[in-house]
């Protein structure tokens, strides 16, 4: 576990041990701590409920204040798993992920933990052994559209906005110019995003914001640099799949073909193709979207 200074008032912890630990879908979610005048407000609260607790209680002692919220920015078991360390505070989600989040309580009650983690490719002991004794309850604070904590000049804003799932959301705290993206911006793996529109519509949302720092839903804290290579990637690869469209280009040659942008971050230290073996999500995301464009032929037509 480290801990990262990101503003006078904002910490993140990571679960990772240095570069001991082989990067995992759980060793990579940062956790978020805002010191608010009225108290620590938390963002995402990760999967191992001993590293939460005791950032909480860490941080608690650090600013002498009470925890007040858990802000989770989407409902995956990834994001939640460590809830218990926050029982007796404001837990907040998007109303949208409910389902979801009583789907994962559903499976791991009726098919075993076993199954659920062999289902999907899960062989960590220690995730494992955690889902099986964790204490799961849903969100106490469900939100439609946005919260909004503290008065002007202090705001932490919590907003759904879709995307990588349809309860995403991001929390804003314009008076540090910090923002926690969710799973909507990722670091050390590839996007996981959702439409074309809905991806394009996010980015341009950040980019217009006064923002110095990203956490990310997976991996390092960026900058607003790299939010916009990442945007700059995806009107790219929108303008390039359209093209290669009305060329009437085969799914299977696209791939090799020269028109396709290159994502940046695959040249970066931190990059890892996929946090499962033998998945790769850049070509997931492009098979998907030419796929999503060859069915919206009437959304790719009206606009051409
Ligand atoms: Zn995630």
């Amino acid at each position: 576990m480290e801990y990262s200074k990101i503003s006078d008032s904002i910490y993140i912890m990571h679960p990772t041990q240095g570069n001991k630990l082989q990067k995992s879908v759980t060793n990579t979610v940062p956790t978020t701590c805002i010191a608010h005048p009225d108290g620590l407000i938390f963002v995402d609260c990760g999967t191992y409920p001993n590293l939460s607790s005791k950032f909480r209680l860490d941080m608690e002692t650090k600013f002498y204040r009470k925890t007040t919220h858990l802000l989770l920015t989407h409902l995956h078991w990834d994001h939640f798993l460590a809830i218990e360390s926050f029982k007796d505070v404001d837990i907040v989600a998007a109303e949208l992920g409910i389902n979801e989040f009583n789907n994962f309580i559903n499976t791991i009650n009726q098919v075993e933990v076993d199954k659920w983690a062999s289902r999907f490719l899960i062989d960590d002991e220690e995730i494992i052994n955690i889902v099986k004794k964790v204490d799961l309850f849903p969100p106490n604070t469900l939100i439609k559209e946005e919260l909004i904590i503290g008065s002007p000049g202090n705001e932490v804003i919590f907003r759904i906005i879709g995307g990588h799932s349809i309860d995403s959301a991001y929390v804003y705290i314009p008076s540090q110019k910090v923002l926690c993206a969710g799973d909507n911006l990722i670091e050390c793996y590839a996007q996981l995003p959702g439409t074309p529109e809905k991806t394009i519509e996010i980015y341009t949302h950040w980019a217009s914001l006064a923002i110095d720092k990203i956490i990310p839903g997976h991996g390092n804290v960026v900058d607003k640099k790299y939010l916009l290579k990442v945007k700059t990637y995806f009107e790219d690869l929108v303008s390039a799949l359209k093209n290669l469209i009305k060329n009437k280009i085969p799914r299977k040659e696209i791939f090799s073909h020269h028109t396709l942008p290159n994502y940046f971050a695959k040249s970066l230290p931190n990059w890892i193709e996929s946090s499962k073996p033998d998945m790769n999500w850049i070509e997931m995301t492009i098979k998907g979207w030419y796929r999503y464009f060859k069915l919206n032929k009437s959304i790719f037509t009206s606009r051409r």
